[in-house]
């Protein structure tokens, strides 16, 4: 199989779903979804031990394979999801101080300034 590598998002989808299709994996949703939160769990505990920084993007990996499996099982499109990649990249380099604030350790929206009277 040969990958673009200009362009990773297509590159690990494709990538993903030529490994399923070897080894003749169909995915069931439930099957998709139960493997990819036991890879939640791993990346979670290896994050919170913190020590091992190889095994924790190791484990993020398996986390984002492992959720192109539950797309592939739940009929999303390759290009649906590749799409939507990029909307989300777009989204977030839209995003500065005027439009974010991260507080309560998240980034949230501002509030829409109140009219002043
Ligand atoms: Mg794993």
């Amino acid at each position: 199989m040969t990958f673009s590598t200009t362009d990773p998002l297509r590159d690990l989808i494709r990538s993903t779903l030529g490994f399923y299709e070897r080894f003749g994996w169909q995915p069931l949703t439930d099957d998709a979804i139960r493997v990819f939160e036991e890879e939640v769990r791993e990346v979670t505990e290896a994050a919170q031990d913190g020590t091992n920084k190889a095994h924790i993007a190791e484990e993020a990996a398996d986390v984002i394979v492992t959720l192109i499996g539950v797309c592939q099982a739940s009929g999303v499109e390759p290009e649906q999801l590749i799409e939507q990649l990029y909307a989300v990249i777009a989204k977030n380099d839209a995003k500065n101080h005027d439009t974010h604030i991260y507080t309560d350790g998240k980034i949230r929206r501002r509030l829409p300034k109140s009219p002043t009277t």
